[in-house]
């Protein structure tokens, strides 16, 4: 896939190169066949967190030939992931007394997909965000939400059918819309309870969409609830997987109606307008009056955007 021509945006979590297999995954012999293949490669997970190895001093993503999982106990049937080169890739999480046989080398280390995003390529990093949704959507739904018989596994992880009733259940992913409102020179940003606002951090607002809701009637929702302003002409700026655990972040620029500010204090600190002088040194890092999310979050990215265009 040519990422430019999609577009010119390419968020962390967002460049998985696997062919996903919708095809081959129909065929279940064939995805049998493929977990006992010597050729297949399967990334470890353990509390949702990724295998990695040292090598010199290079951490890198440890792939499991098919050999090296037969004595693993798995906690669910492997997740196929996709095809690479003719390789087909699956995900796997493992128990605490397999991953403690990994831990007692001090070559190898369970780390948190965030922190992997910090030294991985950014392909590699695509495909953590794929498997750490799979498994962990795997791992909270393994009965019936109709009738609460045990589910099985169909089309390499990606149906959960139920083994009386044969209800079926998909993987979910829930829509979050992320905006940078605008009024002219300046641009609206906040702090919401929690870690932002130990470290003097203003982002973007967001919010879950809500049910029947379009992306633009979510964006002004949002920003009346948090901000108590009218916003309007919602434009669309780019997505960005996060697999926290399981959202689909929708970056938007929205231009203010209205500019008087009343915030929700029971879910923000803090909610303000900043000009965009204060943005572009804080971008720089020499603003002591403010940071921005880092490079890792779609934040960044929709509030660089206004910042630079000219
Ligand atoms: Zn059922």
């Amino acid at each position: 896939m040519n990422r430019e021509s999609i577009s010119k945006f390419a968020h962390t979590f967002s460049q998985n190169p696997l062919n996903r297999g919708e095809t081959e995954r129909r065929d279940e012999q064939w995805i049998s066949d493929q977990i006992n293949n010597p050729n297949s490669k399967f990334m470890v997970l353990h509390d949702l967190n990724i295998l990695i190895e040292e090598t010199g001093q290079r951490q890198s993503l440890r792939w499991l030939p098919q050999e090296e999982i037969k004595d693993l106990e798995l906690q669910s049937t492997p997740v196929l992931l996709g095809i690479q080169d003719e390789i087909t890739h699956f995900a796997i999480s493992i128990s605490d007394a397999s991953a403690s046989n990994f831990i007692d080398s001090d070559k190898n280390e369970f780390i948190d997909a965030r922190a992997c995003a910090s030294f991985l390529e950014p392909e590699i990093i695509g495909i953590i965000a794929q498997a750490r949704i799979q498994i962990n959507w795997h791992q909270k739904n393994k009965f019936c939400s109709v009738c609460g018989e045990p589910n099985e596994i169909y089309r390499g992880g990606q149906v959960l059918r139920c083994s009386a009733c044969k209800n079926e259940t998909f993987p979910r992913t829930d829509p979050v819309i992320i905006m940078v409102v605008t009024n002219g020179n300046t641009c609206l940003l906040g702090q919401s309870r929690g870690r932002l606002s130990q470290t003097n951090t203003y982002s973007a607002l967001a919010g879950f969409m809500d049910q029947g809701e379009s992306i633009e009637e979510a964006v002004a929702r949002e920003v009346m609830e948090e901000a108590g302003l009218e916003v309007k002409n919602v434009t669309y700026h780019s997505s960005q997987p996060w697999p926290f655990p399981n959202s689909l972040m929708i970056g938007c620029h929205a231009e203010a109606k209205t500019t008087d500010i009343h915030i929700d204090d029971e879910e923000m600190v803090s909610v303000k307008w900043f000009s965009k002088e204060e943005v572009l040194l804080a971008l720089k890092g020499e603003n002591p009056n403010l940071n921005l999310p880092a490079p890792i979050a779609i934040a960044h990215h929709l509030i660089k955007s206004w910042a630079q265009a000219t």
